[in-house]
């Protein structure tokens, strides 16, 4: 038998009952089994679907957009614009006249830096964003939080507690908006029923080109390139 030509993650779920291949946009290869899946047949359906998954892979990566560069001489993605980044020459990692600037002297004191930079944004934004919407819904958190996730833009807590990815900040504000619309409206409706959705769609008629906009797509996958999930280049909480 050949060698798997690539890195793959599996992941078992106690209520699937077929295992499935899955490249995510960031060309990773993920295989979610049943329970009780044995190594030996998950290599066996990888290596009966080489062609196809290399084949994903390459088209996943060829979709991230490379004019994002998280570095001096770089542009960076705020609010779905490009960004120049400069180096901060006094080590104050800031915004300033429409430039990014970061500290540090290496990749990885730029990363962390630009994380700061971005977390910092949308410890401001993002509740001016809640607080114009929660009139329009009819909800208030009970508070705002911002966090790191890379694979969820938000969540919405029992406790009225609303959390946000500083990562959100990158991508364009329509999509902000929804996401932030979203969690409003989970403060009435906990659940994804239909109910919520036409509550959701009462105030954002659009939702669903708002959701679904390549931009946003495209610049997620380039994030999780460059700051993988458990955030393996980044500062400890990303
Ligand atoms: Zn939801």
């Amino acid at each position: 038998m050949n060698p798997i030509p690539f890195d793959y993650t599996i992941k078992p779920n106690p209520r699937r009952r077929r295992m499935a291949i899955c490249v995510t946009p960031a060309g990773e290869v993920i295989v979610r089994t049943p329970p009780r899946t044995s190594k030996k047949s998950v290599t066996l359906m990888l290596q009966q679907n080489i062609p196809w998954v290399l084949d994903a892979v390459s088209r996943a990566q060829s979709k991230i957009d490379h004019q994002w560069r998280w570095e001096p001489g770089g542009v960076m993605p705020l609010l779905g614009q490009p960004v120049r980044v400069g180096i901060a020459e006094d080590g104050r990692a800031r915004i300033e006249n429409g430039q990014i600037l970061l500290s540090g002297s290496s990749p990885d004191e730029w990363i962390q830096s630009g994380v700061a930079i971005y977390r910092q944004f949308a410890q401001k934004y993002m509740p001016a964003i809640v607080e114009r919407f929660a009139p329009v819904v009819g909800n208030s958190p009970a508070s705002i939080a911002i966090g790191g996730a890379a694979t969820s833009w938000g969540c919405c807590k029992k406790n009225g507690v609303i959390r946000f990815s500083w990562r959100l900040v990158c991508m364009e504000p329509a999509f902000i908006e929804y996401v932030a619309v979203h969690e409003l409206c989970h403060l009435r409706h906990f659940d994804h029923s239909p109910a919520f959705w036409g509550e959701v769609a009462k105030i954002l008629p659009d939702w669903k080109v708002r959701k679904n906009l390549p931009a946003v797509a495209n610049i997620a996958a380039w994030l999780i390139s460059v700051l993988p999930v458990g955030g393996r280049k980044g500062s400890r909480n990303d």
